[in-house]
């Protein structure tokens, strides 16, 4: 099975990604991370991608779209990928559609969370990561126990740099004026599950598998859907 998740920034979906990744064995691909570990190692992508980046404008579609196909002909055994942070616009949508094809796939389930516009500026304003393995914190509704260290692995925490206000802004106008054009594109082939995303992890995840459960009646997905863990609790510690 193949899998998007379609959120603003800050509406969870990485942290969800990859709870539904271990779950379902699919590969969790973060669009975001790939260019931001690009930009890290200083790649060609990495370069040609880093003004965008920083800016919080989107990177051109002919550079994001050959590195998420670079990491669906890669699976390394899993049964599918999940893709989080793409396709961001129609025409990416449609471009990934036309090499599924190719490779003889297709995208079987679209999830959006929906998460409106003033509680995504909270979560984004307060939002810090840790360095080690990318822990999502939020001073105000999720603090750490220690100002800036991980609870899970006691790494510093850090500040993205594109979460500084101006540019949330401008990234939420882009996910409010572009992206979600998406569900109009994803609504009438009939793979889009709606969750609302503002409830607790475990709500959220278990609303996402109640919808995956609902798609799978109407035809059955590629690859079974494991039954949800009876403990959730380590959901919290999937994020990213
Ligand atoms: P994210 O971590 O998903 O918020 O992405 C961080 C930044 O990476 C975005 O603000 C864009 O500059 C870039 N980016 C991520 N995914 C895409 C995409 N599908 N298309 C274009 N740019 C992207």
């Amino acid at each position: 099975m193949n899998m998007i998740l379609i959120g603003a920034q800050g509406s969870g979906k990485g942290t969800q990604a990859q709870a539904l990744a271990r779950e379902l064995h699919l590969q969790p691909t973060a669009s975001g991370d790939l260019l931001r570990e690009a930009i890290a190692s200083e790649t060609p992508l990495g370069r040609a991608a880093k003004p965008y980046v920083e800016r919080g404008d989107l990177v051109p579609d002919t550079l994001v779209v050959e590195m998420i196909l670079d990491s669906i002909r890669s699976l390394n055994g899993a049964q599918g990928i999940i893709l989080d942070g793409f396709p961001r616009n129609i025409a990416q949508a449609e471009t990934l559609d036309a090499r599924l094809l190719e490779l003889g796939q297709a995208i079987d389930a679209v999830v959006y969370l929906d998460v409106p516009r003033e509680q995504l500026l909270d979560r984004l304003n307060g939002r810090y990561i840790c360095r080690a393995h990318g822990h999502v914190w939020n001073m105000k509704t999720h603090p750490p126990t220690v100002a800036g260290v991980c609870d899970y692995d006691g790494s510093d925490l850090y500040q993205r740099s594109d979460d500084q206000p101006d540019k949330i802004a401008h990234r939420l106008d882009i996910f409010f004026n572009e992206t979600i054009h998406l569900l109009e594109y994803y609504g009438p082939q009939g793979k889009l599950i709606r969750v609302d995303g503002t409830g607790s992890i475990e709500d959220v995840h278990r609303a996402i598998r109640a919808g995956l459960d609902r798609l799978e009646r109407l035809a059955p997905l590629k690859g079974a859907l494991a039954p949800v863990p009876p403990q959730t609790v380590s959901l919290q510690e999937i994020a990213g």
